[in-house]
């Protein structure tokens, strides 16, 4: 079709646009080089299959956050997909007159059929996301409206260019593509039938043109921009987290050249891949609590200031280290990095798995650690774990002394070394009113089952965790290194916890710790890898599957006209503990189950997360707050948690709306309250 000119110049076009589209992929792969190394290269065939399900089935867009959206990207998906087929025909047609995909047969007229068939539902998927983003604007929105107003005409300019080109082609030979059903109807319609040869000839040759000029310019663009994403994406959800999404890796303080993230190069190739694949849908940014209450952070913000600051750092990320600047306050705000509660709510919707909240701990680790920078109130919480292992100051001895008020017969390990269960009361179980009520029930609870259980007392130290997630990581290692200490030493079954951020600790933190920690015999460790660490709401759970415990029906209880449950992010959503506290719940309080607006995996935080519960919330609404209208709105008097942090900040919150007709209560309180009085069972042999 097209003279030997003309083929040198689609030649230089092709060489052209490979340059333009290959250039930036270069660019961002040697800044990933030079980042820190990071471990994903376990299970092969499981990512792929992973990431081959999740871009294929666009799984990742069809999430239930925004089932029109994700349609709309179902359309232009398979629409790119067979456009981007089409794209190799129509460069090898220039050269090879008459080419055409499997010929006439019928794959071959299927596929033209599909080419046909995806110019609309490419068109319509376009057309959705140009009036949602430019008529509805919303806020999820609001960054790259150049980029998408380009890739919209782009894409429209593809699609009409090629049925211009389609129409004439089957003018031209009628008896070609003949599965064209929608070129082939616009030819009749529109062409008239008197048009020359000559003139079907020039206008073919002139279509021809106009959709390789497209197309190019579409696949030059798409690098530069945000679209980079179509391949940066896959390869994200290829490289995912496998651990669990709330365990934090250890930082090796003996042989860490850098605390955390202080430049640009701290960060891990994971981290900077991350920051590429960013589609800048803002689903991110309309969960997350620190987001939606006022505060500095936005979780995808942080992830395209970390995209725009590898770029426009290239040189000194691949030369030299020292020119880096700062990433704080160069890059982020101290304000955004304590705003995060680690919630993983932005994680769990994002459709490339982006780990924003990594970033975030990374660099709170760097300004505690190397610049001793954090909330001043966070001086004496730090100071009084150091100290006394708990965040209040009290003296150790102070948790025997509490101990009576648990219960008669509460023993500790130290008495009772035949105990094959460990309760873990935590500092909220142990020193605060409201926790140890909690505690007491979760006594009541063990003792009715005959279990044989028993508590540390004075030995317990704070778990560790909300000074993790603070950014002290030394302190965590001190406390965690002791309490491991006491763990080694004894012959438990397992270890039982009511609070989901112990349970997270003890069960994720721990265990990748000791992959760094020196002090620790392999046999210690050992012993620690093999406790079993079982969450209050897997203990109840499985006590009344088995019909462990003696319970009044939900008809004896009273009826209620309805009770909801909030899910804690640690139990709920990163260790995706969601059925059990609603089958305890309906075991006790019978159906009348109202679900909140947020719940299960889409839970809403109560704001006390990523230690979050010792800082003064000065910016922007409360969160807890937040959590409180949605629970006034949903109107059930009865709030189920599993959670000692979240009751307090709900508590708190439902006060402050002067809504003191809601009641909050542990799961375990709601059970042990409908215990028989039948007294316990004897311990089981
Ligand atoms: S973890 Fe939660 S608070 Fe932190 S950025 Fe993500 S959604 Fe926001
Ligand atoms: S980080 Fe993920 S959820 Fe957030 S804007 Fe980017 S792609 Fe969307």
């Amino acid at each position: 079709m097209l003279t030997l000119a003309e083929k040198i110049i689609l030649t230089i076009l092709v060489l052209s646009t490979f340059f333009l589209f290959f250039f930036p992929v270069i660019k961002r792969v040697l800044i990933l080089a030079r980042l820190q190394a990071a471990a994903r290269f376990d299970s092969i065939l499981k990512r792929f299959f992973y990431a081959f399900s999740r871009v294929l089935l666009q799984l990742c867009t069809l999430k239930n956050e925004r089932p029109w959206t994700g349609v709309a990207h179902l359309l232009i998906f398979y629409g790119a997909i067979t456009f981007d087929t089409m794209t190799i025909n129509h460069v090898i047609e220039g050269y090879v007159d008459g080419f055409y995909l499997f010929g006439q047969s019928w794959p071959g007229r299927l596929f033209a059929a599909s080419v046909d068939l995806f110019s609309i539902t490419v068109l319509a998927g376009v057309s959705f996301f140009a009036v949602r983003r430019f008529v509805f604007r919303p806020r999820a929105y609001d960054t790259g409206a150049g980029d998408s107003a380009l890739i919209y005409i782009f894409i429209f300019l593809a699609v009409s260019t090629f049925l211009l080109f389609n129409v004439f082609s089957v003018a031209l030979h009628p008896g070609s593509r003949t599965g064209a059903f929608l070129s082939r109807f616009l030819a009749e319609k529109f062409l008239p039938a008197t048009m020359s040869v000559p003139a079907l000839e020039r206008n073919l040759k002139l279509g021809y043109w106009l959709h390789a000029l497209a197309v190019f310019s579409f696949i030059s663009y798409v690098p530069h921009s945000k679209y980079f994403h179509l391949l940066a994406g896959p390869v994200n959800l290829f490289f995912r987290r496998s651990r669990p999404t709330g365990l934090m890796l250890p930082l090796n303080l003996e042989t860490a050249e850098n605390f955390g993230a202080e430049r640009a190069t701290d960060f891990s190739w994971k981290d900077g891949l991350d920051a590429m694949a960013c589609v800048e849908c803002g689903r991110c940014q309309d969960v997350c609590p620190a987001f939606q209450s006022g505060k500095a952070l936005s979780p995808k913000m942080v992830i395209l200031n970390l995209e725009k600051h590898l770029l426009a750092e290239y040189k000194n990320i691949r030369k030299d280290r020292e020119k880096l600047p700062w990433l704080v306050p160069g890059v982020f705000t101290e304000d955004e990095i304590w705003a995060c509660t680690t919630c993983g709510a932005c994680l769990h919707v994002c459709p490339f798995d982006i780990e924003h909240p990594d970033k975030l701990l990374s660099l709170r680790q760097n300004l505690v650690l190397a610049r001793g920078r954090f909330p001043a109130e966070l001086r004496s919480f730090f100071h009084n774990l150091e100290t006394y292992g708990n965040p209040w100051g009290f003296p150790p001895a102070h948790r025997t002394e509490l101990l009576r008020e648990l219960g008669v017969g509460v023993k500790t390990l130290g008495e009772y070394p035949e105990a094959e269960y460990l309760l873990w009361l935590g500092c909220f179980g142990t020193f605060d009113d409201r926790g140890r009520k909690i505690a007491g029930a979760m006594v009541r609870i063990m003792k009715a089952a005959g279990l044989k259980f028993a508590v540390l007392g004075a030995e317990e130290r704070c778990c560790g965790d909300s000074a993790r997630r603070l950014g002290n990581e030394y302190l965590f290692q001190t406390l965690a290194l002791d309490n491991m200490k006491i763990l080694a030493g004894t012959s438990l079954k397992g270890l039982i916890t009511f609070c989901p951020h112990g349970y997270n600790v003890f069960k994720n933190d721990y265990p990748a710790l000791l992959e760094v920690l020196g002090e620790l015999s392999q046999e210690e460790k050992e012993k620690i890898r093999s406790l079993r660490v079982i969450s209050h709401l897997e203990l109840m759970t499985g006590l009344v599957d088995r019909k462990r415990l003696p319970l009044r029906k939900p008809e004896e209880t009273g009826a209620l006209s309805s009770f909801t449950v909030h899910d804690s992010c640690y139990y709920g959503r990163h260790n995706e503990l969601l059925a059990e506290p609603r089958k305890v719940l309906r075991a006790v309080l019978g159906e009348n189950l109202r679900e909140l607006k947020n719940s299960k995996e889409h839970t809403f935080c109560c704001g006390a997360g990523g230690g979050l519960m010792w800082t003064e919330e000065k910016a922007g609404k409360r969160i807890n707050h937040l959590r409180s209208e949605e629970i006034i709105k949903n109107g059930s008097r009865l709030v189920a948690t599993s959670c000692p942090f979240c009751l307090t900040m709900l508590q708190d919150g439902l006060r402050d709306k002067d809504a003191d007709e809601f009641r909050v209560m542990d799961v375990a309180e709601i059970l042990a309250g409908a215990l028989l009085n039948s007294g316990h069972r004897a311990e089981r042999d």
